[in-house]
């Protein structure tokens, strides 16, 4: 199969599948019709598009091998049903995504990038290094795979968060285009409000972002009530200092009359203070925020606080008019947290032995 990178058909817009298809002489409807079959029927064999003649699918096979520009390779659920998928891609790098159910929805958390360059001290994807940008279609087949393979009696994707591996604002193109086709009308026709990127604080993109005047959900991850220990776990602020974030995120909200969500990992003795509450609870005074607290995934020098801390320090933000939340746990006992089940997988899917999955075969 040849590989098409960012050109294959899964992270192509309907006109740009119809114009791919026009050279081969075929009208547009027969692109609008591969597209739904692609993104709303979401098969992952050629050979399942029933309507289409059989020298297109021929084509399409030949081209692109499969409608999935990744597979997945495994996946591990939890006792609390969320289920954590590593995806192969075409050159032997992995990625993953993390499947996350609720009553009456189910989120998909994405990647972006294989590994990272943010280098966040506490993030297991970031010290694991950058190795490249996902394509749009890399991207988009994290979420057609996951659709085509839960089972019908979960609740099917109805949200989807760039929360996974990389920095959605470092890879804006893509992520952008990954956005429209999941709002498509002929494929999932998912909201922009059931969608959310968050970014580490790149400040030009989230004003580029702003302009879009888009209603998709923005989250920063702040972690920090000050510059001296924000740089200190997160280099990306000493290029953009807390002050010219939060002013980035003004703009944001004055753009889209958007609420912004600010991510904020407790560490036990290092942001989680009394203090630090209320140091925080200022800074985010004059805006239209909301901060969801997370017990920091433990990794090497970062614990997470007792509960009743963790609890007290919400009480403080909440006292001082900030509205917060404190992100319950999932999947702890699959590795779930950002870039753990790539690290203990390693990068050769045939040396595990436990429970995998290989998707079907085109
Ligand atoms: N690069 C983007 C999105 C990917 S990470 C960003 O920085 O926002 C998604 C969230 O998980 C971010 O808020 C990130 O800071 C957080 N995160 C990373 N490692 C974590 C850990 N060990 N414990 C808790 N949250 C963590």
């Amino acid at each position: 199969m040849e590989y098409l990178g960012k050109l294959h058909l899964a992270g192509l817009e309907v006109d740009q599948v119809a114009e791919a298809l026009a050279h081969e002489g075929w009208p547009r409807f027969r692109a609008e019709q591969v597209f739904r079959w692609l993104h709303q029927k979401v098969v992952t064999n050629f050979t399942s598009m029933h309507n289409l003649p059989k020298p297109l699918i021929n084509h399409l096979q030949e081209k692109y091998g499969s409608p999935l520009a990744c597979q997945i390779i495994l996946q591990r659920e939890s006792i609390d049903g969320t289920i954590k998928y590593l995806f192969g891609l075409f050159d032997e790098n992995t990625v993953e995504a993390v499947y996350i159910p609720e009553k009456d929805r189910g989120t998909l958390c994405v990647s972006v990038q294989v590994g990272c360059a943010m280098n966040c001290s506490f993030c297991a994807t970031g010290r694991s290094g950058f190795v490249r940008n996902l394509s749009t279609a890399e991207i988009v087949s994290q979420v057609n795979a996951v659709r085509a393979a839960l089972p019908p009696e979960r609740p099917r994707l109805s949200n989807i968060v760039f929360m996974g591996m990389g920095e959605p604002f470092a890879n804006f193109e893509a992520v952008m285009a990954a956005a429209a086709i999941f709002q498509s009308e002929l494929g999932m026709h998912l909201g922009q409000r059931r969608i959310t990127i968050s970014t580490c604080g790149l400040v030009p993109e989230i004003r580029r972002f702003a302009d879009l005047k888009t209603q998709i959900n923005l989250a920063v991850s702040l972690h920090a009530p000050d510059n001296d220990r924000r740089s200190s776990v997160m280099p990306i602020n000493r290029r953009y200092p807390i002050e010219e974030l939060l002013d980035a995120c003004r703009y944001y909200t004055s753009r889209t009359n958007r609420r912004i969500s600010f991510e904020y990992a407790l560490v036990e003795g290092f942001n989680d203070s009394h203090g630090d509450a209320q140091m925080l609870a200022e800074i985010l005074q004059d805006m239209l925020c909301h901060v969801n607290i997370i017990p920091v995934n433990p990794v090497e020098g970062f614990q997470r606080p007792e509960a009743s801390r963790v609890q007290r320090f919400k009480q403080v933000l909440e006292a001082q008019g900030i509205a917060a939340s404190v992100r319950k746990e999932r999947g702890t006992d699959i590795e779930a947290a950002c870039g753990q089940l790539r690290q203990v997988h390693g990068r050769t899917p045939s040396s595990r032995t436990e429970r995998r999955m290989r998707s079907e075969s085109p």
